[in-house]
């Protein structure tokens, strides 16, 4: 069977967090990479989305506060295939109310092969990459067996 693709266009969605201690580590992540960010569509967690629009001084959407859901809702969004780029400056070294959260969200963004970075170096690369400015044919993993499987057990368990 052949696969599934999606198109992430030369303008790509993308969704920025960033934990209290990431947060410097993020702003001189974004003013450094003004030029190219300003580019494309900015979305991001509450506390995160304030900083970096004042910063920048462009249109962010800004989701709730991570703890409050806010990495579940930009989760819901990777899932839909509206957002196509991620980049979450996560804390190592401190446990977090929100610690599922977190995982379901690396998680989620693995499952639908979108690009991650989580910390400056890999940004530093994604963002710099020549592929930031082209359309890029992202393939979606084949998850048809997989739904196919869910039917079966709910045959198995409906007769
Ligand atoms: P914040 O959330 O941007 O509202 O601080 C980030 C997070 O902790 O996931």
């Amino acid at each position: 069977m052949a696969k599934a693709n999606a198109l992430i266009s030369e303008r790509k969605k993308i969704a920025l967090i960033a934990h209290d201690n990431k947060k410097g580590d993020l702003l001189e992540w974004v003013k450094f990479n003004r030029e190219t960010l300003l580019k494309h569509e900015l979305y991001a967690t509450g506390t995160t989305g304030k900083i970096l629009s004042k910063e920048l001084g462009c249109q962010i959407t800004v989701f709730e506060s991570g703890p409050l859901g806010g990495d579940q809702q930009i989760g819901s969004r990777i899932a839909e295939g509206f957002i196509d780029f991620l980049i979450f400056f996560w804390d190592p070294l401190e446990p977090l109310p929100h610690d599922p959260d977190i995982k379901a969200l690396l998680r989620v963004a693995a499952v639908w092969n979108i690009p991650v970075a989580c910390n400056r170096t890999s940004a530093d690369f994604m963002v710099s990459s020549p592929l930031m400015a082209k359309e890029y044919t992202r393939m979606l993993p084949d998850y048809e067996a997989y739904r196919q499987r869910s039917k079966e057990k709910q045959n198995h368990f409906e007769t």
